[in-house]
């Protein structure tokens, strides 16, 4: 009885699909995208579709079925072999189905999920392969090693992590002439960091250095595991007006900070971060939230500070948006212990600023006001126990010159 049911319910459920519209879902374009940690591969699709996901050996293989889906005329899989993938392959499986098999160098344990569309993407179908092994962080290097790197009398050199924003399959803003936010923000956070990097008593460290895409979370992480004092994000903005321009900088909201204690709050068990230092996890609830509320004042107090030294640096460059330090909840400004500031460098919307943006001078320039507010900000705020404390002390800042070289190495 029970089994003549469940017949009759497949039966139904057959029919039921055959009935569907076949082909609901068009694929528009199919993209490989590698970084350090991941390789991904990511099918942008008109609308929402179920998929599956399974493995094959002899050769390894990825299988991605997705349910109801066709390819647009004239999309083809990715020719180019990149990170652990060597061949991408698309066929209709079924009248229903389109099949993706990706070759893959070795056994992965793929994620793959759909991402629903936002102002400016719409549904992407990303499987992501996991387990490049890479350097954690690209290291900024100074032009020429003219300065010695050792830290005297043990104090540290002070840490600055410059975060370009969006990267690999996320182009960011795109100008009418067809220059995408990720290029020009990565070639500004690229000329800050070396600016930083030859900065005596400072050190730079980039959330990316390439054409990958790192989350948001992630970028906060890496700023962490290098105890960075700041976290500078660098973007360029877009708006429908076309007229507008001029630069801006951000920092957290109150709103997005208090968000951002509870998530700490509620997950402080399985977390091992420490907060300015501090663990959470061993603590009652009342003084975790008094600790967390404090390390977010002073970070929210060195934000706003810092980001005001570099606004006004800015002004020296070209038009200024918002004359104001502005607020918003940008998730990669969220870290509880991280002074952090976001630089909207200009609107690559505007076709004026976004025929500057392109070039090396403006790129500089934008860099160096960048670098200059960053300094400003600790020569006036020196963290104890940096280098960088005692160039600024007022016995030092008669002499405040890189050192020579030292003629033979330590060791
Ligand atoms: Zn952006």
């Amino acid at each position: 009885m029970g089994a003549r049911l469940s017949t009759v319910g497949l039966g139904w459920l057959l029919a039921a699909a055959v009935a569907l519209p076949a082909h609901a879902v068009e694929v528009r374009d199919v993209r490989l995208w590698s970084g350090p940690e991941n390789t991904r591969l990511v099918i942008d699709l008109s609308g929402g579709a179920t998929h599956s996901l399974s493995l094959l050996k002899n050769p390894e293989r990825i299988v991605l079925d997705i349910n109801g889906a066709h390819l647009r005329h004239g999309v083809r899989a990715p020719a180019s072999t990149v990170g652990l993938i060597h061949g991408v392959r698309i066929a209709q499986h079924s009248p229903q189905d389109l099949r993706v098999v990706i070759d893959v160098d070795r056994a992965v344990r793929p994620r793959s999920f759909l991402t629903p569309p936002n102002a400016q993407y719409g549904y992407r179908l990303v499987v992501e392969l996991p387990g490049v092994a890479a350097p954690p962080l690209a290291a900024a290097s100074a032009p020429t090693p003219i300065r010695a790197e050792h830290a005297r009398n043990g104090a540290r050199d002070l840490v600055i992590a410059v975060d370009a924003g969006h990267g690999g399959e996320d182009p960011g803003a795109i100008g009418a002439g067809g220059t995408r936010e990720k290029d020009v923000v990565l070639a500004i956070a690229r000329a800050l960091a070396q600016r930083i990097a030859a900065e005596p008593g400072m050190r730079a460290v980039l959330t990316r250095d390439g054409d990958y895409f790192v989350p948001l979370r992630d970028r906060m992480r890496r700023a962490r595991a290098q105890n960075a004092d700041l976290f500078v994000s660098i973007h360029a903005d877009s708006v429908r007006d076309r007229h507008i321009d001029g630069s801006s900088v951000y920092i957290l909201s109150q709103k997005g900070a208090s968000d951002e204690a509870s998530r700490w709050l509620a997950e402080r068990e399985n977390a091992s971060d420490l907060i300015g230092g501090v663990s959470l996890d061993d603590k009652d609830d009342v003084l975790a939230s008094v600790l967390l509320d404090l390390s977010q004042s002073a970070a929210s107090i060195a934000s706003e500070e810092a980001a005001g030294q570099v606004l006004q640096q800015l002004t020296q460059v070209g038009q200024i948006r918002k004359r104001q330090v502005q607020q918003a909840r940008f998730m990669v400004l969220k870290s509880p212990d991280i002074p952090s500031m976001l630089v909207e460098t200009a609107y690559i919307s505007n076709p004026q600023e976004e025929e500057r943006l392109r070039g090396a001078p403006q790129q500089a320039r934008l860099a160096e006001a960048i670098h200059q507010g960053v300094r400003s900000y600790f020569y006036a705020n020196p963290p104890p126990g940096t280098r960088l404390a005692q160039l600024a002390s007022p016995a030092n800042t008669a002499r405040a010159l890189p050192e020579p070289a030292p003629a033979l190495p330590a060791m």
